[in-house]
Parts: structure tokens; sequence; C-alpha cells
């Protein structure tokens, strides 16, 4: 993880705003780590207990709960949470319930390595794409090394 501040090419802050894609819930297999405060916020959300989230929803690995995965058409992998509208419009169905790890994308320690990994990222993130065009919400450096620590 960079923390000095050569290695900081986003020293000037970036901009990024999520376009709901969706793209950054699907691909290879992986991870979505939650803590037990968000388990209970997106049960709540679901509208069920928090036993009945963990027995539907998610699984354990490496010792803590990660959420379950679909395959999808494509044989990629899908958060369990990703789905499409009536207009076939793919994202996260519990948005505002969904736990840190989301929220902090794309601030995460491995797109933000050097500008290359953040343009190999935006490949695939329309909202990465558009910060490498001056666009979307403007977050200053300060705020992305908060938002970059603090990523699991
Ligand atoms: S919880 Fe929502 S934002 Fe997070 S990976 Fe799943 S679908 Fe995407």
């Amino acid at each position: 993880m960079p923390t000095d501040s050569k290695s900081e090419w986003y020293e000037q802050g970036l901009h990024f705003s999520c376009t709901q894609s969706g793209n950054c819930c699907t691909g290879s297999q992986g991870y979505v780590w939650f803590e037990e405060d968000e388990g209970q916020a997106m049960a709540d959300f679901l509208g069920i207990t928090l036993f009945d989230f963990l027995s539907q929803y998610t699984r354990s690995e490496l010792g803590k709960r990660t959420l379950n995965e679909t395959r999808n058409a494509l044989g990629e992998y899908d958060c369990v949470f990703l789905k499409a509208d009536e207009q076939g419009k793919r994202g996260c169905s519990l948005y505002n319930a969904r736990p840190h790890q989301c929220r902090t994308w794309p601030f995460w320690p491995e797109n933000m390595v050097s500008p290359q990994a953040w343009e190999d990222a935006a490949r695939r993130c329309p909202g990465m794409a558009n910060s490498l065009k001056g666009q979307g919400k403007f977050y200053p450096i300060e705020d992305i090394r908060i938002t970059r620590d603090s990523h699991d």
C-alpha cells in the first residue's frame, strides 16, 4: 500500500461518482466482507432477521463472513445482491444498505498503486472512466487516504 507522498500520484485529488453500473459487483470469484452491524443493516433493509440473512446470503471464509455469489450466463461471479431491473439494468439491490467495502470503491489500495492500476480498473468501471476525464465528485487526497486505509 502506498504510504509515502511520492507514490501518491493522486496528490491533487481525484474525481469520482458512482454510476451504479454494477460492474464492480461481478467478475472473478471474490469476497465482500462485512461487519455484524452491516449484516444487521442489510437484514433490516430486506426485512428479515440477522440469522436468516446470514443463512441465506452469506458464507464463512477465512474466519469472516462474506456475501454469497452466483454464476451468471458469462460464467462470472455476481454478488448475490446484484440484480437487474425491469429494463435489464443491473445494480445493487440494497445500494443504501451496502457494506463499507462497497462504499469505499474505487479507492481500494490495489487501484491506488499507480495511475496504470486506476486506468486498468476504469476499463470496467464507467465512474472511474469518467474520473479520467475529470468528471464526478471531487475527493481531496486527505479523504482518499482515509478511504484507502479503511479498506480491508
Ligand atoms: S452488496 Fe451491492 S454494491 Fe456490494 S458487491 Fe453486492 S451488489 Fe455490489
